[in-house]
C-alpha cells in the first residue's frame, strides 16, 4: 500500500492527485490511499472522474482511496509509524503531518528478567512493554513561519528530519516598499530570513529540508542564495536544498 498525503487544496498539491494516480493505473499498482482534510475528499473524487472522462480511462475514477483525516486524529502506517496531522497558516484551510516511529520497550520492572518469565507473564496477560512514539518526520506543505512560533505541534521542532517550504529566499524589495519577507507572511509562506533570524529554535532537530521555491528562481540562483548564507550554530551542517526538479528540464 503506497499513502499519500495532501496538504491543502492548491492546485500545485491536490492537482498532483489525478497524475498519481494515473501513474499507479498505468504501471498495474494497487490503489493508493490518500489522506487529506475533509472538505477536500468530495471536490477530489469529482477530479478523478473528470480526469477519467478527459483521459478516456474509466478506472482512473476509482483506482484510489481517497480519506478525510484531520488535526487530532492518527493514520497506522505500515512497518510501526504512525502519521499525525497538524495545522498550519496558508491562505487555505492546510495542514502538515508528523510522521512517528512506534517503540517497544520492556517496562522498567521486568527489565533484567529472563525471557522465560517475561514470556510467562505475557501469556498471563500482563502488559509488559511500554508503546513510545518517536518523532522522526515532519513535513510542513505551504505555510508561514507562525507554525514555529506558536508552535502547531508539540513534537514538531523535535524530529530528526523536518521537510519545510521556503517559497521565498531573495532580499527584494518591489516597487511598492515592501520585502519578499513581508510578501511571504502576506501570502502564507516562510522566507528563508525567518529560519535563519530565529535558528535557536531549530537547536532539537536533525536536518531540514527545504522545498516549494517560488517559481520565478532558477536553481543555480537558490544553491547559490542558499549556499552563502551565513548559518548560525544551530543551523550549521543540517540545511539542504530539498528539491530542484522543477527547472532542470524533466
Ligand atoms: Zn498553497
Ligand atoms: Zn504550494
Amino acid at each position: 500500500m503506497l499513502v499519500k498525503y495532501t496538504k491543502h487544496g492548491h492546485i500545485d498539491h491536490i492537482g498532483g492527485v489525478p497524475s498519481h494516480v494515473r501513474k499507479r493505473l498505468m504501471s498495474h499498482a494497487k490503489p493508493s490511499t490518500y489522506y487529506m482534510p475533509e472538505h477536500l475528499v468530495q471536490t477530489t473524487k469529482q477530479s478523478l472522474e473528470i480526469a477519467a472522462v478527459q483521459s478516456e480511462t474509466a478506472e482512473l475514477a476509482t483506482h484510489a482511496y481517497l480519506k478525510p483525516v484531520g488535526p487530532g486524529e492518527s493514520i497506522q502506517l505500515p512497518a510501526a509509524y504512525v502519521a499525525v496531522p497538524f495545522p498550519t497558516v496558508h491562505a487555505v484551510t492546510s495542514q502538515g503531518y508528523i510522521i512517528y516511529k512506534q517503540h517497544k520497550k520492556l517496562k522498567e520492572e521486568f527489565q533484567g528478567m529472563e525471557s522465560q518469565e517475561i514470556a510467562s507473564l505475557k501469556k498471563q496477560g500482563v502488559e509488559v512493554v511500554d508503546e513510545e512514539l518517536v518523532p522522526e518526520i515532519a513535513f510542513t506543505g505551504d505555510t508561514t513561519f507562525e507554525i514555529f512560533e506558536k508552535l502547531a505541534h508539540p513534537d514538531l521542532l523535535k524530529v530528526k528530519v523536518l521537510i519545510l517550504e521556503a517559497t521565498y529566499i531573495d532580499k527584494d524589495i518591489d516597487k511598492q516598499g515592501k520585502t519578499s519577507r513581508t510578501k511571504a507572511r502576506e501570502r502564507g509562506h516562510v522566507h528563508l530570513q525567518e529560519l535563519i533570524d530565529n535558528a535557536d529554535l531549530f537547536k532539537d532537530v536533525g536536518s531540514i529540508y527545504l522545498m516549494h521555491f517560488s517559481d520565478k528562481y532558477s536553481s543555480g540562483y537558490i544553491w547559490r542564495t542558499v549556499k552563502k548564507v551565513s548559518l548560525p550554530a544551530p543551523l550549521k551542517g543540517k540545511l539542504y536544498v530539498g528539491n530542484m526538479v522543477h527547472d532542470l528540464g524533466f
